[in-house]
């Protein structure tokens, strides 16, 4: 599965996670928490937020600032072909692609 998802667009691996229960979908965020690699970025840190993975749930209510972005380095971006940055204060994947 990863190795043709890295052909496709974002849009197409988003549109091949649309038939997936709201339960599904919890879960697979989930699995992707643990792949984010935010809670080591300094936009993150020492803010107190523990939402993680916001190129899925978009922006945070804490963090405001933004002191660098680590999400080019992250496997998620990668393996679901995000192409942004800064999902925490400007969006999910899904919001930036509409732009
Ligand atoms: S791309 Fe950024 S927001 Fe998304 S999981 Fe990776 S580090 Fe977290
Ligand atoms: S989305 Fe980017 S800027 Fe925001 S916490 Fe994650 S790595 Fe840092």
């Amino acid at each position: 599965m990863s190795g043709d998802s890295e052909e496709k667009t974002f849009e197409q691996n988003i549109e091949s996670m649309s038939g997936l229960s709201a339960a599904q979908m919890k879960a697979k965020i989930k699995e992707l928490d643990g792949q984010c690699i935010c809670n080591m970025c300094p936009s993150f840190m020492g803010t107190g937020e523990e939402k993680l993975t916001f190129c899925m749930i978009g922006r945070s209510s804490i963090i405001k600032e933004e002191n660098g972005c680590i999400c080019p380095g992250c496997p998620v971006q990668s393996d679901l072909a995000l192409r942004w940055d800064y999902y925490c204060t400007k969006g999910s994947g899904r919001q930036l692609s509409k732009k």
